[in-house]
């Protein structure tokens, strides 16, 4: 299990080491794992210092967290590990002024003992300290002496109580606020991935390809259950309804949401979480004033999530609103709107690629047929072309042209209703430009639309066809900036649109100079093998493509290819 580090056993301190060295406003303290505010003096002269920490392996928590307006420092214990009672009082002696100091805990049996004694010990010293535990994880109920564990909630307890502390109440009210506003906050979280602790050669526990753990703690603690594979609308909804079900969030309550990412899972992943999280919430009636989405409290590399939601108060509000400069705490003021804002829309009528015509009865079948034939192959052949672009590209090839194909055979109707061959291939640029995408899509529509411009309204003869090839060809080569050696597709394009210019001209039967076209287009497809690339994806890959033809090309020889041999009959 691969991780960048130097010696797993140093990554505590070589992470404190990495943070301090490039944030201004951060220090550690000398001989603790303890990161600081640099300007820590000044601060605990005016304010109520406050403290949290625990064992490491939930960055960007806690350490993230230190700055002006949240957290004054942060102890950090080895990888899920409480730290010590020394490190713990270190942090306090060091850091706190007269107001005291507030320790914000989360609850498990280490952090709680180890938090416990140095509060003890520093009030021996004559230092006020008061402690708030969190408990906000719902998914084990808590019926144990135990109670229940402290999760991602913690970090929106760090945001408040620093926001009190930074407007200088004193020690007992920061306290007092910090242990309601904990008391209301419910989280739960899911896993789809354990998590693989640093130098370790095997995961904290095993989880099925299709399964999720329900309630999973922040360290790889079982969770509540173990269930199927679930949908992000389906996790939302239990996570919402469980989190509701045990706090004090009812209908009308006013809501700030964390959507927290475990470790691994990916900003596109909690963003659809977010999304159904909200319109669970909106379905209750709850007024989802604050939401933020990111990865606040994470379990090393495990991938899942949590949703902590807590019933706020305007106050609590203010505390959730003032400013702070940690750097992990999100930049956004995390407002969400009342209801979804209206969408921007294009203005009409500033694309002018459609142009009226007039020839009446034009016979568009032939085309029609070539089309249905060119779309067909192209979804016979994605698996194969994916497969040929995962050797020298990023294997989207396929996927890329059959979504193309797939418009074009589901549009086939109304592209039979088009007046003639120019407004049928601009109406094929115009739907390939929308739905392919990657390199081939526009490309794709070049072609159309390079051939398109050569059409008038008269009927084309089968010169004006080698002729409106050769353009949309010549359209592809402009734009794309690829000659015919670049192992692109035009080294299937050109020689097809040359043979067919030139065969025509020499009177070649119209079928057969396609065909011929069409062996053309597949000689140079295969010919790209022998070419390193110097255009498109492949040519990061330097002389590895060699070997493999490709994909583009190919492409072009398997549609010419169905065209022709449409036609023929
Ligand atoms: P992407 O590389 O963006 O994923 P696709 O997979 O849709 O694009 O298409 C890859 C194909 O595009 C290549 O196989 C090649 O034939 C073609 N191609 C790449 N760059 C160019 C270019 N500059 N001109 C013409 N064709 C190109
Ligand atoms: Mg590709």
């Amino acid at each position: 299990m691969k991780k960048i580090l130097d010696t797993p056993s140093e990554a505590v301190t070589d992470f404190i080491t990495g943070l301090v060295a490039h944030s201004t406003g951060l220090t550690k303290v000398r001989g603790w794992n303890v990161v600081a505010r640099a300007d820590i003096g000044d601060a605990s002269a005016t304010q109520v210092t406050v403290l949290s920490g625990g064992g490491s392996g939930h960055e960007p928590a806690h350490a993230g967290y230190v700055g002006p307006g949240m957290l004054s420092a942060a102890v950090l214990g080895p990888v899920f590990t409480s730290p010590s009672v020394d490190d713990i009082l270190g942090g306090i002696r060091a850091t706190a002024g007269p107001a005291g100091a507030l320790l914000v805990v989360k609850n498990y049996t280490g952090d709680t003992l180890n938090f416990g004694l140095a509060a003890e010990m520093a009030k021996a010293d004559g230092i006020p300290v008061e402690t708030v535990i969190v408990r906000d994880d719902v998914a084990i109920e808590g019926n144990s002496r135990v109670g229940k564990r402290g999760i991602a909630g913690t970090v929106l307890v760090h945001k408040v109580a620093g926001a009190a502390a930074a407007r200088g109440l004193p020690l007992t009210e920061v306290a007092e606020i910090a242990r309601s506003f904990a008391a209301k906050v419910g989280s739960m979280g899911v896993a789809t991935t354990p998590c693989v602790l640093p130098g370790a050669s095997s995961p904290s526990f095993e989880l099925g390809d299709d399964e999720l753990e329900w309630g999973l703690g922040i360290h790889g603690e079982a969770g509540r259950e173990r269930g199927s594979m679930a949908s992000a609308r389906e996790v939302a909804r239990v996570l919402v309804d469980t989190i509701s079900g045990l706090t004090e969030l009812g209908a009308g309550s006013h809501a700030a949401v964390l959507v927290n990412g475990l470790g691994s899972t990916i900003p596109m992943e909690l963003e659809v979480i977010a999304g159904r999280v909200l319109a669970e919430l909106r379905d209750r009636n709850v007024d989802v004033r604050r939401m933020w989405v990111g990865t606040f409290l994470s379990a090393l590399d495990m991938s899942g999530c949590s949703v902590s939601v807590v019933n706020v108060t305007e106050t609590e509000l203010a505390l959730l609103d003032a400013p702070t400069s940690a750097a992990a705490w999100p930049r956004s003021p995390g407002h969400v709107p009342a209801t979804d804002l209206p969408e921007l829309s294009v203005p009409e009528g500033t694309t002018t690629t459609r142009e009226s015509d007039t020839r009446r009865g034009a016979d568009l079948s032939p085309m029609i047929t070539a089309i249905k034939a060119a779309a067909k192959t192209v979804l016979d052949s994605e698996d194969h072309l994916t497969e040929l672009d995962r050797r020298v590209g990023d294997g989207d090839m396929g996927i890329n042209i059959a979504r193309g194909a797939r418009t074009l055979l589901h549009q086939v109707d109304a592209l039979a209703r088009e007046s003639t061959e120019k407004t049928l291939l601009l109406r094929v640029s115009e739907l390939l430009r929308r739905e392919v995408g990657g390199t081939s899509g526009p490309l794709y529509s070049l072609l159309a639309l390079g051939a398109a411009e050569r059409f008038t309204a008269e009927e084309p003869d089968a010169a004006a066809w080698g002729e409106a090839f050769t353009s949309g060809v010549a359209a592809v080569r402009r734009i794309g900036g690829a000659q015919v050696g670049d192992r692109t597709m035009v080294d299937a394009l050109s020689p097809a649109a040359d043979t067919l210019t030139r065969e025509v001209r020499a009177g070649t039967d119209p079928a057969e100079a396609l065909r011929r076209a069409a062996d053309a287009a597949e000689q140079g497809a295969r010919g790209t093998a022998e070419i390193q690339a110097t255009l498109g994806r492949s040519s990061y890959l330097g002389e590895r493509a060699v070997g493999h033809p490709d994909p583009g090309a190919i492409a072009v020889g398997i549609w010419l290819r169905a065209v022709s041999t449409s036609l023929a009959g």
